[in-house]
């Protein structure tokens, strides 16, 4: 077999495709020209467990379809060289977040067939005290299930609007939603459904609630069908530390549109400021009788860092930088982008800062970590033949977001250095999740030719509608597989990159969620800047 880029490679590029279990390829054009033919040595490989070589066909530059065959015959995806080929990727990753709009309904003029009715517009409860109610409306259903939580929502807008300081004519194209054509561009707007719904989940003193769903999850229901009340569960200083940090990045963001937006958003951010001042110890807890996604996370030190950069970079106040340099001291990561670790967005706060309001020592102290990562992730990614910064037990849950962002690491590594290394290396980053990988299939929905159907997503699953809405990022294999359809396949006998089924069931394999699509956006929009 051969497994390729299923959304394509761009004439000039490193284009490389990786063959399997045969040592003969042959590339043809779509309608069967012979273009490029050879023969291989095949190696193990760790985390599919098969025996691969890479295939580089940089030299073919003509665009145009094509397809490989390996030695028996087998068939690959077609897929395109051409310019811009990821140009309907970029706009389907960001116009998912509008299909996951939550408060209001889905016209068909933007939504196409996948129009549906406003859904949970009945406000929520406060867990502590039941008698108070807030509106609780908009805001983006976090995953397949349609609770909202501020540190996911925070990282999946910090993906998006870093990307949008370093390369905003990347993210400026029309989505198509009801904003379209209005003061902000298309991602501002759709980013700004969910910043209102944040300022909702603050209180007076600055506290951040954690989380806005229902007790329970509910079943495979469109949205609207889904009558179960909201509960908002209590402050934590992990959703505080995100919200601070989101609101004081938007701020700047949003200014050049709207001052008078802006100024609310920064008001945010120094009221939650303040109360992480006033409230240094860790606070969470997870209210057992509420059992939809924790979210949970043990350690605030890097929210705490995030939204100390941020607050930096919004007033210069001293006692943010004081927690700068303290954090620094400690062992923890600067380049994690994930849900838990956000470390590395407060370096990209810093990077985007720059040396001059940071100073040469603290900004050289986080950006050569960072360096550092991307060489590693550069030489895992040497060493196998699909170009993968991952090994075997990396293969967590939501593994398809580690390689994504891996990826992010590696471009903004580029964009520092402007060693061509790391691009090529967050290229096939790309590669992997559009197709390039054992199962031969495109991680997103309605991009690639095999791209997989059927997410852990409840509207497709309930809209009866046979195809998935495009743009959606599956979870991808999983090390620890852990539900029915994994456990129906004997998933856990596969090799790590196999671990991994395209069903409706494996919540564990095949979710989708907001912050997995965000470092899709950024790495193609930093490859269209
Ligand atoms: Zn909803």
């Amino acid at each position: 077999m051969v497994y390729v880029n299923q959304a394509g490679y761009s004439p000039e590029s490193k284009k490389k495709a990786t063959l399997s279990g045969d040592e003969n390829f042959t590339l043809y054009t779509k309608s069967g020209r012979e273009v490029l033919k050879g023969k291989l040595a095949l190696h193990h490989d760790d985390n599919s467990g098969e025996d691969t070589a890479v295939v580089d066909f940089s030299e073919v530059r003509e665009q145009g379809s094509y397809y490989f065959t390996d030695g028996k015959g087998n068939k690959s995806a077609e897929f395109v060289i051409k310019k811009n080929h990821y140009h309907e990727a970029l706009r389907a990753s960001m116009k998912m977040l509008y299909f996951q709009r939550c408060g209001m309904e889905l016209e068909e003029k933007y939504a196409g067939v996948f129009a549906r009715k406003a859904c949970h517009c009945g406000g929520g409860y406060l867990l502590e005290n039941p008698k108070i109610r807030r509106k609780m409306l908009g805001g983006w259903h976090d995953a397949g299930d349609y609770g909202r939580y501020v540190t996911a929502g925070a990282v999946a807008l910090a993906h998006i609007l870093y990307g949008y300081e370093m390369f905003p004519g990347a993210l400026t194209m029309d989505l198509n939603i009801p904003e379209s054509g209005g003061k902000y561009p298309d991602i501002l707007a759709e980013c700004k459904y969910e910043l209102d719904w944040m300022l909702d989940m603050q209180d007076e003193d600055g506290g951040v609630h954690h989380k806005c769903t229902s007790q329970n999850f509910c079943g495979f229901v469109m949205p609207d069908e889904d009558d179960l009340d909201m509960v908002i569960t209590p402050v934590s200083s992990l959703a505080t530390g995100d919200f601070a940090a989101i609101m004081a990045l938007a701020s700047r963001i949003y200014k050049a549109y709207d001052e008078e937006y802006a100024k609310v958003l920064a008001d945010a951010a120094r009221l939650a400021w303040d109360w992480l001042v006033k409230n240094p110890a860790f606070v969470f807890e997870n209210p057992t009788e509420v059992t939809t996604g924790t979210y949970e996370d043990m350690c605030d030190t890097d929210e705490r860092l995030w939204a100390a950069t941020e607050m930096f970079r919004l007033d210069g106040r001293e006692d943010a930088r004081k927690i700068i340099l303290s954090v620094l001291e400690l062992r923890i990561s600067l380049y994690s982008l994930g849900w838990s670790d956000v470390g590395g967005l407060g370096t990209l706060a810093v990077i985007n800062g720059g040396k001059e309001l940071f100073g040469e020592d603290l900004y050289n102290r986080m950006v050569l970590k960072w360096v550092d990562e991307a060489n590693r992730l550069k030489s895992v990614a040497g060493n196998n033949d699909f170009g993968l910064a991952l090994r075997p037990a990396e293969f967590v849950w939501g593994s398809n977001m580690v390689v994504l962002t891996n990826a992010m690491v590696l471009c903004v590594a580029h964009y520092l250095t402007g060693e061509v290394g790391y691009l090529w290396t967050a290229e096939y980053q790309l590669d992997y999740i559009f197709g390039r990988n054992a199962n031969d299939i495109s991680y997103v929905t309605g991009i690639g030719e095999r791209a997989f159907r059927h997410p852990h997503l409840r509207p497709t699953e309930a809209d009866g509608i046979d195809d998935p809405i495009p743009g959606f990022v599956s979870g991808g294999p999983n090390f620890r597989p852990c539900d029915e359809a994994a456990n129906m396949e004997n998933m856990a006998d596969q090799p790590a990159m196999k671990r991994y089924a395209d069903d409706m069931r494996s919540y564990s394999t095949n979710e989708i969620t907001i912050y997995w699509n965000s470092p899709l956006v950024f790495v193609l929009g930093y490859m269209a800047r």
